[in-house]
């Protein structure tokens, strides 16, 4: 067997920690730059991290996993009930690294994890438009979710608004923050299931 996936992976190590580049999901050296333009990565998270690139229902997002009717094809809940939005972009499935990265910023405030969704969320948005034979124009306004009072007092800060801030950037477009009122609190614990 082979040992050059071991050199060169110590290696790998050995620059990062000469460059001090670390990867921003797991800590281990990450040497070269980011993906585009997110933090540095490890070449294992950034293989996890790669945009989900299968087919999916462009109304919900449902992802399948086998052959469908090609590019823009329904499934069968959006086909019977069409989604009320124009557009929908997302990142990867909620599960592995992804998953966990969203519960350390969600749930623990790691600004390293919040660098990365922010450069996810930017990944989304650059794909879906390359993608899209018509983009069309970037929204007007940029709206997060609201955390109910209770809530954002508990936590802190509101992870949506925080994402949402990175796409205004991005498109240059306001990320207001009274837009929308949560009246009612969520029902779910304001803690991590991991
Ligand atoms: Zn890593
Ligand atoms: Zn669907």
């Amino acid at each position: 067997m082979s040992r050059a996936p071991a050199v060169l992976s110590a290696l790998g190590a050995t620059l990062g920690d000469l460059l001090g580049r670390r990867c921003h999901a797991c800590g281990a050296a990450a040497p070269g730059r980011g993906r585009g333009e997110l933090p540095p990565l490890c070449a294992d998270c950034a293989r996890e991290l790669a945009p989900w690139a299968g087919p999916c229902c462009p109304g919900c997002g449902a992802m399948f996993r086998g052959a469908t009717g090609g590019a823009g094809h329904l499934c069968a809940a959006c086909r019977l009930e069409p989604r009320p939005w124009e557009r929908l972009l997302f990142h990867g499935p909620y599960q592995g690294l992804l998953r966990r990265l969203v519960l350390d910023y969600k749930f623990h405030g790691r600004l390293g994890a919040l660098r990365l969704l922010r450069g996810l969320a930017r990944e989304a948005w650059l794909l879906g438009d390359a993608a899209d034979a018509a983009p069309g124009a970037p929204p007007d306004v940029i709206v997060p979710v609201p955390l109910h009072r209770r809530r954002l007092l508990h936590r802190g800060f509101n992870q949506s608004l925080e994402l949402a801030r990175g796409l205004g950037a991005l498109l240059e477009r306001p990320v207001p923050l009274a837009a929308l009122t949560r009246v009612r609190p969520a029902s779910t614990p304001d803690r991590a299931a991991r």
